[in-house]
């Protein structure tokens, strides 16, 4: 068995950890190769008009005995195997046919985001990928956004800023996600062409009851404000968290209650049904 370059032995004696990784890899092949993979869309509303204003695209695995998989379970490995190229430009492809679908109902003005691996930053043609899918689908670039995790940011600086201008170039949005969670530094936000700053869930949770999550929420909004930054929170599950963010002038709301991840089927008896905040 390969994995990561190096030679694994499998022997009856392996430690059950490791034999069930292994069995897990084998199954991921299988399901790259059949298509077992399924995409979810989460809902984002406008907190000035109460409009949905786009999804989140997440990856679901249909395993064939254990039903659905949530991703922290296959993406890390996923990442470690290589196979996220693949895999993340299905899913991005699928995203941008579903909203390529969703134009042809009239709702031709909903985005798009994307979750991106720091994995598929590290393939240079990445953003060819990103510009064949989208000119495939026929989606405006700038209805699409990708969304990249902060840590992402801090590798390899030098290669990240060369590959988001790039990115930048093609028309597309971007976003820091989980923002807060990482070295956040103001540096790069000033100087990478960042669209959008997602606050991280966990921030967003104690808003209503941690005063110091309440006050590194109000200096992020601040610090977006001031840099001319879109801002998203994300998992906001109560109304006390709704009023508090919109108090906060948060531009968008993210979370169970807004909406859950639902399958492309609901997302359109959401949208038909007028919606509202
Ligand atoms: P993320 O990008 O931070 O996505 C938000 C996660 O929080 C999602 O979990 C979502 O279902 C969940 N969530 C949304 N609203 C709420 C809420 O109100 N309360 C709570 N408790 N949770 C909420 P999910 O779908 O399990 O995804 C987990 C992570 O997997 C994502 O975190 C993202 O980092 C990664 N992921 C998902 N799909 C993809 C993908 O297509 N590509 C890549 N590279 N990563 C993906
Ligand atoms: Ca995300
Ligand atoms: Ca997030
Ligand atoms: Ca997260």
């Amino acid at each position: 068995v390969v994995s990561r370059g190096s030679w694994l032995l499998y022997e009856p004696g392996m430690t059950p950890v490791l034999g069930a990784r292994l069995h897990l890899e084998t199954e991921l092949a299988v399901a790259v190769a059949q298509g077992q993979f399924l995409v979810y869309y989460q809902p984002k509303a406008s907190c000035r008009s109460g409009a949905i204003t786009g999804f989140e695209a997440l990856i679901r695995w249909l395993h064939p005995t254990r039903g659905i998989v949530p991703p922290s379970e296959f993406i890390p490995i996923l990442e470690e195997t290589g196979l996220i190229d693949r895999v993340g430009a299905w899913v991005l492809r699928t995203a941008c046919q579903q909203l390529a679908a969703w134009d042809l109902l009239g709702h031709d003005r909903l985005t798009m985001a994307v979750n991106v691996s720091l994995r598929q930053l590290v393939d240079l043609t990445y953003p060819e990928s990103v510009k064949a899918i989208l000119s495939e689908s026929g989606v405006p670039a700038e209805r699409l956004e990708l969304e990249l995790t902060e840590s992402l940011l801090m590798q390899d600086v030098r290669q990240t800023e060369v590959l988001l201008f790039r990115l930048k170039a093609l028309g597309v949005r971007l976003s820091i996600d989980d923002f807060g969670t990482g070295y956040s530094s103001l540096a790069y936000l000033k100087r990478l062409p960042i669209d959008t700053v997602k606050i991280d869930r966990t921030f967003v949770q104690d808003i209503t009851t941690n005063p110091n999550d309440a006050s590194i929420t109000r200096a992020i909004i601040g610090m977006a404000r001031s840099l001319n930054l879109s801002l998203i929170a994300e998992g906001v599950e109560t109304e006390a968290q709704l009023s508090k963010l919109v108090a906060e002038h948060c531009d968008t709301v993210q979370g169970y209650f807004i909406g859950k991840p639902m399958p492309a089927t609901d997302t359109v008896a959401l949208l038909a049904s007028g919606w509202r905040l």
